[in-house]
């Protein structure tokens, strides 16, 4: 199939990853994090740059999600054949677990782009003849598990991906670290250069993705000896990794010398959270051709050729392409979801109704409760000028408060009706978040600051004119121009308002621009609403790219 030795040449860029999401038929993702890291891949191929990716089979995928009439989640597993897409390799090695010596082989999957570059992927597997029931299923489920099955799976990515790497023949240049899930590896350099704590923070790269303190993973020592048991140097791992716990995102900020934050503000908010650490700010990007929706690619393919690999090109937009062309392209992209949709539901949405979207993680910090802060003056809204709401996302299996706020999303959904049509999609991943984010009028966003550490989706939506209605926090913070590239909920963090009053302007930004300036808009001002159309792909778009971000990380920290 894949021939093995053609990949081997040269030296590599070893992106380590829990998640990553690179098609719809592989289920290896939750959420934006694996969805980075698959543009990452993407446009690594695209720009021929030197790249291996190392990420977990995880057979049972994340959840497939089933609701029912009232919202309830039902999580089922997603099963999935690696043999479809991929090759297993003869290669063996083994990592060191409670004491056994768990056998660790990898999937090849290559990912060939159609500029001639090719990126290889090794999904590790731990479903290996020899090895316990128990040790078999270490790679089976993605964030499933208690505490215990996390530190398998870390120890499995971080320590088995290098070892398997090295037993394969690659020549590896930097590490990089995508997210603290992987700072085992830094340690497993440790100790194949004895020690030589210098020659290893020159080998790593770090990108830290969590703005909150308790997001970043932690295990006990008790836990970690019990995993690790008599096979690390546990004074080496606290004097690394905290003297109380175990801090992945501490090890890999001891650990690497370019430490990078996804967006400016993130930055920011990294650099008071890790006081002494020089944190760099590569904004995040999506890839563009992949989340551009067929009518936007004919349309740029006829005007802009060569963007799909040069997306600066977009920047050219407002210049080049007439406006009823750019509105042809979104009214076809707008049928394609809206049939997708009434198909589904039944809901009878219209092509022609002002349509909001709100798709991402169903979690708290997310606040995908705060459009409906007053539904009456929504019904208000609704009178003069009239909207319809669609909504998608899966909660994390043991996020009661996700799974409630579902619930409540459907609830709302009912107090809106019959006035306001509003959908909750089932199950999203990959294939629904292209149609949403191509096909809405506008995307609207709302996380609570400063909790967005980039957020990417409101980038797909820019590529397809959808213009942003967002929280000023994370990329949008770089990507907004009001009125020109869409509207920002709330205040600036340099006014430094209280918690109170920033909820206070959020919400009165939230109703009054909807009811006054945006929906006003879309139905009495469409020359104007497609002028933004355009600002918004030529100054949002033609930056906010992975290809982009890629061409940094080389020029910043890979080289
Ligand atoms: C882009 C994407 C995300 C990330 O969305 P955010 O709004 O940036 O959190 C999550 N899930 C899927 C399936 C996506 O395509």
């Amino acid at each position: 199939m894949d021939d093995l030795e053609g990949l081997l040449k040269g030296q590599k860029i070893a992106y380590f990853s829990m998640e990553v999401g690179l098609v719809n038929e592989i289920p290896t993702y939750a959420g934006g994090l694996g969805i980075l890291a698959g543009d990452t891949i993407r446009s690594s191929a695209d720009l021929r740059i030197p790249l291996v990716a190392v990420t977990l089979v995880s057979k049972k995928g994340f959840f497939r999600q089933e609701l029912t009439p009232k919202g309830e989640q039902i999580e089922h597993s997603q099963d999935w054949d690696p043999s479809k897409y991929m090759r297993l390799l003869p290669h063996e090695v083994s990592v060191h677990i409670q004491g056994r010596e768990v056998k660790v082989k990898a999937w090849l999957y290559t990912l060939k782009s159609v500029t001639g570059g090719v990126v290889p992927v090794l999904f590790l597997d731990t479903d290996v003849e020899g090895n316990t029931a128990e040790d078999r299923e270490i790679t089976f489920y993605l964030y499933g598990g208690d505490q215990k099955y996390r530190v398998k799976q870390e120890v499995v990515l971080g320590i088995g991906g290098v070892r398997l790497l090295d037993a394969l023949g690659f020549k590896i240049r930097k590490y990089h670290i995508n997210e603290g899930h992987a700072s085992f590896l830094a340690l497993e350099l440790l100790h194949k250069y004895a020690m030589d704590v210098e020659k290893v923070r020159e080998l790593c790269v770090f990108t830290t993705h969590t703005p909150v303190e308790s997001g970043h993973d932690k295990f006990s020592y008790e836990l970690v000896r019990e995993i690790l048991d008599g096979t690390t140097d546990m004074s080496a791992l606290k004097r690394f990794g905290g003297a109380d716990h175990l801090n992945m995102t501490l090890l890999a900020l001891n650990l690497s010398n370019y430490v990078n934050g996804v967006a400016e503000r993130h930055r920011e908010v990294s650099s008071r959270m890790f006081a002494g650490y020089e944190i760099h700010a590569i904004t995040n990007g999506i890839h563009s051709y992949m989340w551009t929706g067929e009518s936007y690619r004919k349309l740029y393919d006829k005007y802009l050729p060569g963007w799909a690999n040069e997306p600066e090109l977009l920047a050219r937009v407002a210049d080049g392409i007439p406006n009823e062309e750019i509105w042809q392209a979104h009214k076809e992209q707008k049928v394609r979801l809206i049939d997708y949709v009434n198909e589904w539901t039944k809901a009878g949405l219209s092509y022609d109704v002002f349509t909001l979207g709100f798709a991402r993680r169903a979690t708290e910090y997310k606040r995908a409760r705060l459009l409906f802060s007053d539904i009456g003056r929504l019904k208000k809204i609704n009178k003069k000028g009239k909207f319809q709401l669609i909504f998608a996302g899966k909660a994390h299996p043991r996020d009661l408060q996700g799974k409630k706020l579902i619930e409540d999303l459907f609830g709302y959904a009912n107090q809106l009706k019959p006035d306001i049509k509003m959908v909750y999609l089932e199950n999203y991943d990959i294939a629904m978040a292209t149609k949403l984010v191509s096909g809405v009028d506008v995307w609207l966003n709302t996380p609570l600051k400063p909790l967005e550490a980039s957020g990417t989706s409101g980038m797909k939506a820019a590529h397809n004119g959808v213009l942003n209605f967002s929280v000023l926090d994370g990329w949008w913070l770089e990507g907004w121009i009001e009125g020109v590239t869409g509207w920002s909920i709330g205040p600036p963090p340099e006014e430094g308002l209280d918690s109170q009053e920033t909820y206070q302007k959020e919400l009165e930004d939230l109703y009054n621009k909807l009811e006054y300036v945006i929906i006003p808009m879309f139905y009495n001002r469409r020359d104007d609403w497609v002028r933004m159309m355009k600002k918004s792909i030529g100054k949002v778009a033609y930056y906010f790219n992975s290809h982009r971000m890629m061409r940094r990380y080389v020029t910043e920290a890979y080289l």
